[in-house]
């Protein structure tokens, strides 16, 4: 049964916090995630449908923009980076970046998802969304 949007929405930066913890934004008692990325059809805790929030390539950009921001960038400033041989260079960059990477997209993906149940944004609105439209 799907339920009405009637209830009570959290305002944005609650919503993602919840979502950031991995709880559903709604209640903040239930997870949003069944698997790594994979998010529950709806929560376990209240029953809010938590499939209709349509984050797609959105987490993704925004973990590449933090990671590589926040951290590939900065990096870049202390030159045994590029003073070091490449062979230890590049695994020693590279896996430590992909586990945080690994690590954050999860987050961002909550807080994401929290950002659209705040702002009600659903997957049926992509319909308003003009790039989609067939002319
Ligand atoms: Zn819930």
């Amino acid at each position: 049964m799907r339920l009405m949007h009637t209830a009570v929405v959290t305002p944005v930066l609650p919503a993602m916090a919840r979502g950031l913890k991995g709880h559903c934004p709604r209640c903040d008692q239930g997870r949003i995630f069944y698997r790594y990325l994979k998010v529950s059809p709806e929560c376990p805790s209240c029953g809010h449908d938590l499939a209709q929030y349509p984050s797609d390539d959105g987490p993704a950009y925004f973990t590449i923009l933090l990671v590589g921001h926040l951290v590939v960038a900065p990096l870049l400033l202390f030159p045994f980076i590029w003073k070091a041989p490449t062979y230890l260079v590049v695994p020693g960059v590279l896996i430590p970046l992909a586990v945080l990477t690994m690590l954050v997209l999860p987050r961002v993906k909550g807080a994401v998802i929290g950002a659209l149940y705040a702002l009600k944004v659903r997957r049926e609105d992509q319909a308003l969304h003009t790039a989609d439209r067939l002319d």
